[in-house]
């Protein structure tokens, strides 16, 4: 089989790179991809690129409703190519077709919520305490931005970078994940056809210690923006001691989704069939840890280890599928190791627990109990898996005591009728995001990020654009008299 060529995108150009990858397809586990690899030459040379673009040539003399309009016709790009680019991702990652394809679709109203914001950022003219003065602030870009994608999603995560960045006026180096890198890698053609002048968008690709390191340390880098796992997180903060650059952080999760005996039991239980084996439980926000109320724990667990023995599990590119396989083989070792290290911390598999016996990367969906034993992995860790963690509570004192009961505070589902206890629960929840009687909704408009490991950067909504920028005072002096005592300060 032939296979397809992926390029970087540096300076407004297309290129093979100095060296090569081999990318594989999670669904066979053979190589379907050749893929750039950046080493500190080609991270130097993007960062280069950026920092001219952000200080000279047509991007700084561009309007801010200009910079909205290039990101409306990026938006309609993405829009006419979904299909290619949803396939892209499904192929290099393993993640459905189904999801990928609205996924990547919606991903265009991200840059068109992103284009509407470029021309609102408003300043303020301050009540100033001096008659002989005129003191206003503005926002202003914040430079030029290292953005470090993980490898699921990377065309929604780099689109919550990428879209508030540019709306600012910023200009961007990508460090798309070195596994399931295409979907990104190709989107550069996107900002070419819109017209982004050279060096103001730049796509690489990479491994952790040669390429993000090398970017993430450089000195002209202003600004990062990270998502991906808290150890790689705490390398990425230490990088940026080289070059103090502000940082946004959007970490893993272990979220609770706790279910009362008076909730919708019939959406619940989709719910969390949703919240962790939907993209195979590789999803930040993936709903890990189940609390159930005790009266309902028997029927309920019943119920859903039905479902979960009943979803198709196939080729991610088919679209009745709905689970593929995980994303790497490394993904699926560490979740086997895990499991098992759960069980001999007295944890009691439900269902599944195994490795499907097919060529590819593929790991039943799997439910463990973990009633007798708070110190089992699959509780504390995230596993980025389809993996499910269950415990009961009593009452709801019980149920936010375990909820809170981790290092994490990224997202929390809650299923009941009453409403007063949703307010309370989610007003004591210790995450960046609440579903009540829901789970795994997203919009450009709404806030998203977490607490404590979970990262502290908020991405989506207008706040989002903020970010990347810094507030600029100026006073003007508006008397006619000369400049008085030198001496005092004014
Ligand atoms: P990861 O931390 O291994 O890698 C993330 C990115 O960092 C990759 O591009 C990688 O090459 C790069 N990297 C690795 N070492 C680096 C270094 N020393 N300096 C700079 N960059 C470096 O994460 P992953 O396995 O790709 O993704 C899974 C993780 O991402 C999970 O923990 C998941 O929860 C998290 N995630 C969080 C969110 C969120 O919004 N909160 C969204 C998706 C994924």
């Amino acid at each position: 089989m032939k296979m397809q060529l992926f390029q970087h995108y540096i300076d407004g150009e297309f290129s093979n790179g100095a060296t090569q990858f081999e990318s594989l397809d999670p669904a066979t586990g053979k190589a379907w991809a050749i893929i750039p690899e950046a080493r500190e030459e080609e991270v130097n040379r993007a960062v280069t690129a950026a920092h001219r673009a952000f200080n000279q040539g047509q991007w700084p003399k561009l309007t801010a409703t200009q910079r909205g309009k290039l990101l409306y016709k990026l938006a309609d790009w993405i829009e006419e190519n979904a299909p290619y680019l949803a396939e892209l991702e499904t192929r290099d990652t393993g993640k459905i077709i189904r999801e990928t394809a609205s996924q990547i679709a919606y991903v265009a109203d991200y840059y068109r919520y992103y284009a509407g914001c470029a021309d609102k950022l408003e300043g303020a003219v301050l009540p100033i305490d001096k008659t002989d003065m005129q003191v206003w602030t503005k926002p202003q870009a914040v430079g030029v931005v290292a953005a470090i994608i993980p490898w699921n999603s990377q065309l929604f995560l780099s689109a919550v970078k990428i879209g508030p960045a540019l709306a600012a006026g910023c200009t961007l180096v990508i460090k798309a994940s070195e596994d399931g890198p295409a979907p990104l890698l190709e989107l550069a053609k996107g900002f070419h056809a819109a017209g982004f002048p050279s060096g103001v968008v730049n796509i690489i690709t990479g491994f952790g210690k040669t390429c993000g390191s090398v970017l993430t340390s450089h000195p002209d880098i202003d600004h990062i923006a990270f998502t991906g796992g808290p150890i790689t997180a705490q390398q990425v903060i230490k990088n940026s001691a080289n070059n103090l650059a502000s940082l946004s952080l959007e970490l893993g999760g272990k979220s609770p989704f706790i279910i009362f005996a008076d909730a919708d039991l019939d959406s619940a239980i989709n719910a969390q069939i949703a919240a962790i084996f939907a993209a195979s439980g590789q999803s930040c926000v993936a709903g890990s840890r189940l609390l159930l109320q005790s009266s309902i724990k028997e029927e309920f667990i019943n119920r859903l280890k039905q479902k979960a023995e009943t979803i198709k599990i196939g080729s991610p590119l088919d679209k009745s599928t709905e689970m593929g396989p995980l994303c790497t083989l490394r993904q699926r070792q560490y979740i086997e190791q895990m499991v098992s290290a759960s069980i001999n911390a007295g944890a009691r598999l439900i269902s599944g627990g195994f490795s499907l016996d097919k060529e590819g990367f593929y790991y039943a969906p799997s439910i463990i109990d973990c009633d007798n034993t708070e110190q089992a992995p699959c509780l504390t860790h995230e596993l980025f898996g389809p993996v499910l963690s269950v415990q009961s509570f009593t009452d709801e004192a019980d149920a936010l005591g375990k909820a809170n009961n981790s290092r994490y505070g990224l997202a929390c589902g809650l299923f009941t009728q009453n409403l007063a206890r949703a307010h309370r629960i989610s007003a004591q929840i210790r995450s960046g995001i609440v579903w009540l009687n829901t789970y795994r909704a997203v919009s450009p408009i709404a806030p998203f990020g977490g607490f404590a490991l979970s990262g502290h950067g908020r991405e989506g909504g207008m706040a989002a654009v903020m970010d990347y920028t810094r507030s600029k005072t100026v006073w003007l002096n508006t008397s006619d008299a000369p400049f008085p005592d030198p001496f005092i300060m004014r």
